[in-house]
């Protein structure tokens, strides 16, 4: 296990986004944990939305006297390929899970968990991932709390992959989803639904002069911003659906002359599927020069691409929320987003984007060349999606309803 280094962060710095109301309710939640020692556990520190929200999270939390740590799971690329199995299978593909599998998942969350030597009154999971760790940890921490947080969209799971899962779940004390739609599938005491949010002091969602956006535009050269452009942010995977973008982008370009496509993602670190899925769309964008493939922007390159694009796609095929659409509208960009897990929270079809069903290419295009043949449309769109995360995607309203779990699960 190892812990991350984390950004300097007050409640006080957020001092445009909340107000005095919000405030004292943090605080007066904040007060109802005291000496209440918690602890975060993921797999990986960097890339993807659990670690992304996990570094804002945790270090306001401390600030608001709230004790807490976060530690990350060190393991194998054989772990991760079965922990990558377990995420799609929750999210609905059936391959099968093999007594192999299983047994190198609880080696390792078992040596992880043999790693922690603190003692805390609430242990927060993260996906599936460090699941395993919870036989140990009962042992060492009996008298801590429980809660799984399950960032997956797992409206459709694999029978065998739940029930494995479900082997852990069923242990906890609570468990968190990020839409009400995945509780029935949870198999828990009690779970809550918390949505996810973005934190508009880091680099990657702050406003930024306009020399900065020169220079990264500069360097996303030859991509251009004064074409139109289309993005989407996603790690490379096979959720994700770049190819379905790809297509929609070919469709939407027939009509708008000049059109361009980024395609930026990452690699997570316990994401082993990221390198051959990239090699596939670059492979499938190579002949285009339109179409652009980015790969480990850093943050700030990532903000001027999404608030410097004219429309953002997030075409996934499954979604546990979805932080790369509210971090577009929070830019003022419209979104053009499946109508799968979290999107549909924060995409309000024809006030800050658009909706399609996930199969529906078609209808990502027709949505595409509406929004950019009307400038009036997407400055309305990109206003409407500003104030719509304002009101529900940033990081101190999660940690009002994050904390008021706390509160619950500690009574
Ligand atoms: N991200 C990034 N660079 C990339 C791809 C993704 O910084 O090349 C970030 C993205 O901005 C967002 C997070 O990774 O903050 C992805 O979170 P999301 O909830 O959208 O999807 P997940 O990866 O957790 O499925």
């Amino acid at each position: 296990m190892h812990s991350p280094s984390l950004p300097n962060r007050s409640i006080e710095m957020y001092g445009s986004v909340i107000d005095s109301d919000q405030l004292e309710r943090l605080r007066s939640l904040a007060e109802s944990l005291p000496d209440v020692r918690v602890l975060h556990v993921n797999s990986t520190a960097t890339g993807g939305g659990v670690a992304e929200l996990l570094r804002s999270i945790v270090p306001v939390c401390d600030d608001l006297g709230v004790q807490t740590d976060w530690v990350v799971m060190d393991a194998t690329d054989e772990f991760f390929e079965v922990t990558k199995a377990i995420h799609n299978g929750l999210q609905g593909d059936r391959s099968p899970l093999t007594e192999s599998m299983k047994s190198t998942y609880r080696a390792v969350t078992e040596r992880n968990a043999a790693e922690i030597e603190d003692v805390y009154d609430l242990v927060v999971i993260h996906d599936p991932q460090p699941l395993g760790m919870l036989e140990r940890l009962e042992e060492t921490m009996p008298n801590a709390t429980y809660v799984w947080r399950c960032h997956i969209d797992i409206t459709d799971p694999s029978e065998e992959y739940l029930a494995f899962v479900s082997g852990y779940t069923s242990r906890v004390d609570h468990a968190i989803v990020s839409r009400s739609a995945y509780e029935a599938n949870v198999e828990a005491p009690k779970t809550s639904v918390v949505h996810p949010s973005i934190d508009p002091l880091t680099k990657k969602n702050r406003s930024i002069d306009e020399e900065t956006i020169e220079t990264e535009r500069d360097r996303m050269d030859p991509l251009s911003f004064d074409a139109p452009l289309v993005t989407q942010v996603s790690r490379f995977d096979p959720w994700k659906d770049q190819f379905g973008t790809l297509e929609a982008f070919h469709r939407a370009r027939e009509h708008v002359t000049g059109l361009q496509l980024a395609l930026a993602g990452g690699m997570a670190g316990d994401d082993p599927e990221g390198l051959e899925i990239y090699e596939q769309v670059a492979e499938a964008a190579a002949d285009d020069p339109d179409v652009h493939v980015l790969t480990d922007l850093p943050d700030t390159r990532v903000n001027v691409l999404q608030r410097g694009s004219d429309v953002v796609v997030q075409k996934s095929l499954r979604e546990g929320f979805g932080l790369v659409v509210s971090e577009a509208l929070w830019k003022r960009t419209p979104v053009v987003g499946s109508n799968v897990g979290g999107i549909p929270l924060q995409v309000e079809h024809g006030q800050n984007g658009y909706l399609v069903e996930p199969d529906d290419v078609q209808g990502v295009a027709d949505h595409l060349v509406t929004l950019l043949e009307d400038e009036d449309r997407r400055t309305a769109f990109g206003s409407n999606g500003r104030a719509h995360v304002r009101d529900h995607f940033l990081l101190p309203r999660q940690l009002a309803d994050l904390f008021g779990v706390f509160v619950t699960v500690l009574e």
